[in-house]
């Protein structure tokens, strides 16, 4: 792994291998005529050449090409690089990131089981829990920091899954995946990890120990805003409950059009996450200094305990963390987005574009209090844009909301 200064100079340290992967380096070309860009196989089935073929292929369903909800190349395509980027065995793409996480939970947990959310997990995901303890009396902690004497004092005798974010949605918090990875074998417990923040390029779990990685792709993966997808990657002998059940039966697959804008969006994410970060640390450095902002939260400027366990478990980060506006209510708030040209006002991250938005909605300042979410708490998804235009459109965004202290 690069230390953390290297990791700081050259906008995080991609592996050569990965460099590859994203570019095609094997992809089979021969296959379709030498083209460059893959053929996109817009089909939902597959005619058989004779009726014995489809009968021995039926055993296979999710191994051979009858149907698309099974298998279809272009998805496969992208799983593969997928897979291979993560350092897995397999992978299945799903129809978004919600679908890949409701694959997770649904295809291993059973009534009756326990799932510990481990650091500061993606709402969603969540509220997901939540409604599968009331439905099927699942079991669920909430511990919203690594700290891995709080993870073994949960652990109990159903305990069948930690599933962890790292850094943690909002909060950035790192938490030391090899360490988590290591407990949960002691007690013979799944360990299941939403990866969308760092990228496969930045973090790879599972040669960290982790069992299953998770990307909402919609995010860095594609890239450009455009599709929503989603995937799970793990090792062959733990994929069964994904593919026969959760791919194939709930069936929200990935469809071919939308994993052909994955595969082309692959392609330039080695760069675009080292502009990601190239531009973070840049607009971070700007924000640091002024004094009408605080509690600014991504991982470059994580404690020096944090950063023992970033040099041993990244190698770069991405453009999406948050910060507070000094003494900030909802019309300071909403003065400052406002203000804004350069980001654009909307949720999600990942794209090309920068992105504002705040968790205070107005009418929800009870909520945010009582869940220790600061009023005047920012996120930005830093994309592509040079990073002095960035600077310069929050500069006149502090000034026109009157969010600049004097
Ligand atoms: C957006 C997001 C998801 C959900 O992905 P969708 O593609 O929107 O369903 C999951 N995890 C994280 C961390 C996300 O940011």
């Amino acid at each position: 792994m690069a230390s953390y200064e290297d990791m700081l100079m050259n906008n995080g340290a991609v592996l050569e291998s990965d460099y590859l992967a994203c570019s095609g380096m094997d992809e089979p070309h021969e296959a379709y005529f030498g083209a460059v860009a893959p053929p996109i196989i817009q089909t939902s089935l597959f005619a058989q050449k004779d009726y014995q073929q489809y009968c021995d292929d039926m055993l296979q369903e999710t191994r051979r090409y009858i149907y698309s909800r099974g298998l279809n190349p272009t998805v496969r395509m992208a799983e593969e690089k997928l897979a291979r980027l993560e350092g897995g065995e397999e992978a299945r793409c799903f129809a978004s990131g919600m679908g890949a996480i409701g694959a997770v939970m649904i295809g291993y947990l059973n009534r009756g089981d326990h799932i510990l959310l481990v650091n500061q997990v993606y709402g969603p995901a969540v509220e997901l829990v939540k409604s599968l303890a009331q439905k099927y009396d699942v079991e669920y902690d909430i511990i919203p920091d690594g700290d891995l004497l709080n993870i073994a004092c949960k652990i109990k005798p159903n305990t069948r899954m930690i599933y962890t974010e790292s850094p943690g949605s909002m909060t950035m918090r790192v938490v030391d995946l090899r360490a988590i990875a290591e407990l949960a074998a002691r007690h013979n417990i799944i360990t299941a990890i939403d990866n969308t923040w760092p990228t496969p390029l930045f973090q790879k779990p599972l040669s960290l120990g982790f069992d299953i990685v998770i990307h909402s792709c919609t995010k860095y993966l594609a890239g450009h805003s455009d599709i929503l997808a989603g995937v799970v990657i793990t090792r062959s002998s733990l994929m069964g409950p994904i593919r026969d059940f959760s791919h194939q039966l709930l069936g929200a697959v990935l469809a071919p059009f939308s994993a052909w804008l994955l595969l082309r969006g692959l392609r330039t994410l080695p760069v675009r996450m080292q502009a990601h970060q190239h531009n973070a640390i840049k607009v971070i450095d700007w924000l640091r200094r002024r004094d009408d902002v605080e509690n600014i939260r991504h991982p470059y400027l994580a404690s020096t305990a944090e950063k023992e366990i970033i040099q041993r478990q990244m190698s770069g980060f991405s453009g999406l963390f948050s910060f507070e506006l000094k003494n900030a209510d909802f019309e300071k708030v909403k003065g400052f987005i406002d203000a804004c040209r350069v980001f654009k006002i909307g949720p999600s991250w990942g794209g090309y574009e920068s992105l504002i938005i705040s968790p205070n909605r107005g009418y929800n300042q009870a909520a945010l209090d009582e869940s220790g979410v600061s009023r005047g708490l920012i996120r930005l998804s830093v994309g592509q844009e040079p990073a002095e235009v960035l600077i310069n459109d929050l500069e006149a965004a502090f000034q026109a909301s009157g969010a600049a202290s004097r």
